[in-house]
């Protein structure tokens, strides 16, 4: 017969399938030679065989528990039957995987009517009575499922009818209070058992049975545990903190888990238990004052913590108990800690030696490096207050301001030295002034990749999209949710890593210039093997993305650089030139526009690649919609309104998003193309001349078919070298290359690489084309599908790997095929998601690009997908 029961200096950590997790740990710590309350653990086979067959027990295990039981109290000196060295025990459940609280314990196991009082000559009255009033009330509860409440309202009725609180009866209101549990059980046809022996006996089975309890097995279902694996039952003896002066309880961290400073961290309380100090009925005590009351334990805990730690090669956050002077560890776990602490607590471990550079890169998850770039809002102030609305979280950060509802606003209050959030439906390229100012930006329509949120991003400024629970009525400067309106200047607070708002103000806590970040991504780039490249174009956002460590611009997109005022009056009058001179008069301004752009940001980014996006949107993005706008643009161009409204009616899509955009508008007005390569190549030669190395690359958007990027580049390539020999220049090399953000171009990847330099995935169109889904409206509806479990996440922020991610997999192979070292990146916004770039590494990318403030942790996420 195989093993039923291993007591914990039999079982080690590696015997978790059959000891459960619990179990593992403290036969580990028993090992290490920690003093660990003395117990023994019963094993998952037992559960699942008694699951299957309830006289199992009787036929089996039964006797080896009795065996366990006296090896227990001799090895304690305690026992179920002594009246002055009375053992209780605990006993709990304890699966392979965790599964916190759903499944039973029952603790101060081994009391009756008579060891109670035994117990309070030991102890005090009134804590041995609590303790059996409690164990009443679990065995009640978890053996023969009598509702605890139903001994709660036992026991309110009796302290309101006394007057006073349980914690001060005496000794025969306690008996009273006992005696009218022990109804309870009556009522219900049952009996607590006065016998130690048959209380473990019927716990044992009762904790095997809740292995298969509804909410467990629901817990099961979510976290893909599977149902066979049984938990197991750990019984222990109990160590009481509250026997005395010289007895006590505290919890501590090996190390501060605030900011990670390698010093003990905790506190204690003498003659206390464990819930004492959760209570915070007494104020605890610094954990280094034990070393002046009880300097024995102390010195044992400093011994025995620093043992844990460098055995579990992490910081620990320990519970023990001091029962008359003599410590024990109860209990020890990596301790949970902040952003500042995660960081700081790896790279010391690895100066230490004690874990390797590979392991603290491993150790930090790119969701801390958000936290250490942007500023968080302070968690005790936020712990007080409720959202009053939850968007979809477009750009980590928090911040607070004033309600604006419109760009002008937002400059007109910043002006004043106001701190503004720009709330809108949705934003336009004619908000940018206004998006700059602000603290952060909200809008109740819109995705992850809507303009509002990707532009944020790129300025790494806070932002949430999609709160579809806000009607905001930007005329009348009311934004209303639920019973809520607020008006222009409000003060809210808005989270974006998160997506919730608040009312009023909350503090923030701004992160400070940290060294160690920069140590940890240094080592991350030495085992990375993707590079991570930037989405930017504006001279800040292009600085900020080399001071962030991208390794180049992966997309600058050149729709962004027609964003200004001045220079959307002049794609204005291109689109609505009525003559061939006008077309050339707009086409010269916004080639001196554009060449003084490109030449500013070649210089910003020197030798570094820079991938350059031809125009993309639909023309009418650029165009003024309402009555006003249109008034006084007409205006400008000396128009009529009415002619002005007709030309722009005539250029409204029904479904623009698939409609005249990327290369079909260069296909059908190949003049803004040329103009485009024409600056790039003015400015590239003329740095060429001041002696600087570049390789421009061209990229043309939204390609389907190869003869499109045929069209395009040779026409490209006409004006190209026409540039060259216009400026009687030697021509160097640069390189034309197309997105892939159709799925008919994944499908046709190997042609289209016959043709193409480089490719790089838009994964935010061609998440949009494959799903169908609108990314400007996807917030409509993923929150609920979220809630349905329909979808795990939002396509948009984390790439769907099963759909859009074998697309991508087959053009890779296929391009690969044509042209096997062709150069292959992902600018859409999962390029800087975790998860997704560890399937970009799996599949063979060349690099990922995303928005500047998402750099460092792209960069940690590369390195952790090879060493993953
Ligand atoms: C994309 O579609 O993924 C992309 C990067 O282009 P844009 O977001 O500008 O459409
Ligand atoms: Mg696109």
């Amino acid at each position: 017969m195989e093993k039923l029961i291993y007591t914990f200096d039999e079982g080690r950590s590696g015997n978790k399938e059959l000891l459960g997790g619990k179990g593992a740990n403290l036969a580990e710590m028993t090992h290490l030679g920690l003093p660990v309350p003395e117990g023994f653990t019963i094993t998952t086979e037992c559960c699942m065989n008694f699951l299957a067959d309830a006289s199992f027990f009787e036929k089996q295990l039964k006797a080896e528990v009795l065996k366990a039981i006296q090896n227990l109290e001799s090895e304690t000196g305690k026992s179920f039957t002594s009246t002055e060295n009375i053992l209780l025990v605990s006993v709990r459940s304890g699966a392979v995987f965790s599964m916190p609280g759903m499944m039973d314990t029952i603790l101060n196991l081994g009391l009756n009517d008579h060891r109670v009082q035994d117990f309070a000559k030991l102890t005090n009255v009134n804590f041995a009575y609590d303790c059996y009033r409690r164990l009443l009330q679990m065995f009640g509860d978890v053996v023969y499922g009598i509702h605890k409440e139903q001994f709660n309202v036992l026991l309110h009725q009796m302290e309101k009818s006394l007057n006073k609180k349980v914690t001060d009866f005496n000794e025969a209101e306690h008996v009273e209070l006992i005696e009218s549990y022990k109804n309870l059980f009556s009522k219900n046809k049952v009996a607590f058992p006065q016998d130690p022996m048959e209380q473990l006996f019927e716990a044992t089975k009762a904790v095997f049975k809740s292995w298969n309890n509804q909410r467990a097995k629901v817990y099961r279902d979510l976290h893909h545990i599977p149902h066979h694996l049984g938990t197991a039952v750990n019984v222990q003896s109990m160590v009481f903190g509250n026997s005395g002066e010289e007895s006590g309880t505290g919890v501590v961290f090996t190390r501060n888990p605030s900011v990670g400073d390698n010093k003990l961290f905790g506190e204690f309380l003498i003659n206390a238990q464990g819930e004492d100090v959760v209570a915070g009925i007494r104020t605890p005590e610094p954990i280094e004052s034990l070393q002046t009351i009880l300097p024995e334990a102390y010195n044992d805990f400093i011994k025995h913590s620093h043992k844990l730690e460098q055995h579990y090669k992490d910081m620990q956050d320990i519970e023990f108990t001091i029962e008359n002077g003599k410590l024990y560890i109860l209990q020890t776990r990596n301790g949970k800690r902040t952003a500042k602490a995660t960081l700081k607590i790896a790279l010391d471990l690895a100066a230490e030696g004690l874990i390797s550079k590979e392991e603290a890169i491993m150790r930090v998850s790119p969701e801390v490096i958000d936290q250490l770039i942007h500023p968080v809002f302070d968690t005790e102030k936020l712990t007080a207050v409720d959202a009053f609305a939850t968007g979809l979280p477009a750009s980590p950060g928090a911040a607070t301001g004033s309600i604006v509802f419109t760009a002008d606003k937002a400059k007109e209050y910043t002006a004043l030295g106001k701190k503004v959030i720009l709330v809108r439906q949705e934003t336009s390229p004619e908000d940018i002034e206004g998006m700059v100012v602000s603290e952060a930006i909200v809008t109740s329509r819109g995705g992850m990749t809507s303009h509002a949120a990707v532009v944020a991003r790129g300025m790494g400024t806070c932002c949430v999209t999609g709160c579809e629970a806000l009607t905001v009525n930007e005329s009348a400067k009311t934004v209303l949710c639920g019973n809520h309106t607020l008006t222009e200047g409000d003060m809210i607070s808005v989270d974006g890593s998160t997506g919730s708002l608040y009312l009023g103000e909350i503090p923030t806590i701004v992160p400070e210039n940290d060294q160690s970040l920069q140590q940890l991504l240094t080592w991350a780039d030495e085992c990375a093997e993707l590079k991570v490249r930037a989405n930017a174009e504006t001279l800040q956002d292009l600085q900020t993305a080399i001071d962030f460590g991208a390794t180049g611009i992966g997309l600058a997109r050149t729709e962004h650089m027609f964003f200004g005022e001045e220079r959307v009056l002049e794609m204005r009058r291109l689109i609505l030139a009525k003559d061939e001179e006008e077309v050339q008069a707009a086409l010269n301004k916004l080639l001196s526009f554009q060449q003084e752009d490109f030449y500013q940001m070649l210089k910003t980014v020197q030798d570094k690649p820079m991938v350059i996006r031809l125009l993309d949107p639909p023309m009418h993005e650029f165009l003024p919609h309402d009555a006003n706008e249109i008034k006084s643009l007409a205006d400008q161009l000396n128009r009529y309104p009415s002619a002005v409204e007709k030309q722009i009616e005539k250029l409204q899509e029904t479904n623009p998003m698939l409609g005249h955009r990327g290369c079909r508008l260069g296909i059908t007005e190949p003049l803004i193309y040329q103009m485009q390569v024409k600056a790039i190549f003015n400015s590239a030669i003329q740095l060429a001349k001041e002696g600087l190395t570049i390789c421009p690359e061209i990229m043309v958007p939204l390609i389907s078919e190869k003869a499109e990027l045929d069209y395009v580049k040779s026409f490209l390539t006409e004006t190209i070298e026409a540039t060259f020999k216009e400026h009687q220049m030697e021509p160097f090399p640069y390189e034309i290359g197309t997105m892939i953000e159709l799925p008919r171009a994944c499908i046709i990847a190997d042609q289209l690489a016959e043709n193409a330099d480089f490719f790089s995935f838009g994964t935010n169109d061609l998440t949009q084309m494959t799903f169908g889904f609108s990314r400007d409206d996807i917030g409509k509806f993923i929150n609920t599908y979220k809630e349905k479990q329909i979808m795990q996440q939002d396509p948009f922020q984390v790439l769907d790997q099963s759909g859009v991610g074998e697309l991508i997999k087959l053009a890779v192979d296929k391009a690969r095929q044509t042209k096997e070292n062709m150069m292959i990146g992902i600018c859409g916004e999962v390029g800087g998601n975790p998860e997704s770039i560890a399937f970009f590494q799996q599949i063979g990318i060349d690099y990922v690009s995303c928005s500047p403030y998402r750099i460092p942790a792209a960069r940690l996420a590369v390195a952790q997908a090879v060493l993953k």
